[in-house]
């Protein structure tokens, strides 16, 4: 399809598109393309602790339908738990009251043939869970904790990335069965701040032979160390998550973390796109393969891309506008600013009131709407 096509040629076209992408060398040579090499239609629905008590399935289910995605993301755990979690710190959604609401959107959406992947948000707790295992979080150079208004940051070489959330992740694959799993704050403290924890103390040393930097000073020996040492762990993080997602609930069942399609923003959080999407196509395969992009997914490998959508409330307009085959995305991707052309910003009242997330939540993701042609 030439890039100056219209939307409404697009939509016309969009049936004979969907069967050319599945015509790939893959299925060509009769292997099984995974799902998440099929699904090129996504949605992503934000739920708020309060939405539980009127969160409206059948509204969304018939949403999912006029809007054919063939994927959809769904909150599942992390911050928020919404689903009866046993893990007695995995906080329950303020209005959560026992409801499965997490089990219910993904055997709605299995129902009707579309693939879900389990959001996770992963990098910060209420005080409660501070309370009960201080040394699994982030410490500034004073000893005192780092926080997000009224939550307290995770350490990413703690024992809550290497084993709690693993525990969750198990839970939710064996719980719900979802095809799939994302995180949105999977990366941890960003790079503004350094961790002086007792954990990132130890391993530094180990690692590196040095004390922690004192500050950011690229001139300093010891911060670039620990620049290189940060990106390393968050691949290995990224790799543990594959390997327990993929354990626990099938060779498919991958764990891509989301990433901004800002580069800078990805070196702040030491999100390195690079290198997990060279990852080889054995037993790390998955791992490229579906990188979700804030906002939205795509395949990284083979020289094209599948640019999907997300859009919570926007949800309507954004997965037509957003579906679409793109060489090169990545680098077309972190050559461009995100714009609202379409109007991506502006929330649904109709969907709002059934459940959905705010016009807020909205404007962050709105690089899908700069595709060429569109
Ligand atoms: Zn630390």
């Amino acid at each position: 399809m030439p890039i100056s096509t219209t939307r409404r040629a697009f939509l016309r076209h969009g049936t004979a598109i969907a069967a050319l992408a599945l015509d790939s060398p893959a299925q060509q040579s009769g292997q099984t393309v995974p799902w998440y090499r099929r699904a090129y239609r996504w949605g992503q629905t934000n739920i708020t602790e309060k939405d539980p008590v009127r969160y409206d399935v059948g509204w969304w289910r018939g949403f999912w339908k006029r809007t054919e995605v063939q994927a959809v993301i769904i909150n599942a755990g992390g911050i928020v738990a919404y689903y009866p979690s046993k893990y007695p710190l995995h906080h329950r959604a303020e209005f959560l009251n026992g409801r499965d609401l997490f089990g219910e959107l993904t055997k709605a959406a299995h129902e009707d043939g579309i693939f879900v992947m389990a959001r996770m948000d992963s990098n910060r707790t209420a005080e409660d869970f501070f309370r009960a295992h201080p040394d699994w979080f982030t410490r500034d150079r004073k000893g005192e904790p780092y926080r997000a208004a009224d939550r307290y940051i995770t350490c990413i070489n703690s024992p809550y990335y290497d084993e709690y959330l693993p525990d969750v992740l198990r839970e939710i694959a064996g719980w719900s069965k979802p095809d799939g799993f994302t995180d949105n704050s999977w990366a941890g403290l960003g790079r503004d701040s350094i961790c002086y924890c007792e954990n990132c103390v130890r391993k530094f040393r180990k690692k590196t032979g040095s004390d922690l930097p004192r500050e950011a000073n690229w001139d300093d020996p010891a911060y670039r160390k620990w620049i290189l040492w940060n990106y390393e762990r968050r691949t290995e993080v990224w790799e543990l998550n594959n390997r327990t997602t993929r354990a626990a609930g099938g060779p498919d069942c991958i764990w891509s973390g989301m990433m901004s399609g800002s580069v800078t923003g990805l070196a702040r959080s030491f999100r390195d796109l690079r290198e997990v999407s060279r990852r080889p196509t054995s037993s790390c395969s998955t791992i490229s393969a579906a990188t979700t992009i804030r906002g939205s997914s795509k395949t990284a490998t083979q020289g094209s891309a599948s640019t999907v959508c997300s859009a919570g409330t926007s949800w309507r307009r954004r997965a037509w506008r957003c579906t679409s085959r793109v060489p090169d995305t990545i680098g077309w991707r972190a050559s461009q600013r995100p714009k609202r052309a379409c109007g991506c910003s502006r929330g649904s009242p109709a969907a709002y009131n059934r459940g959905g997330t705010t016009s807020a939540r909205t404007t962050k993701i709105g690089a899908c709407t700069t595709l060429p042609g569109q």
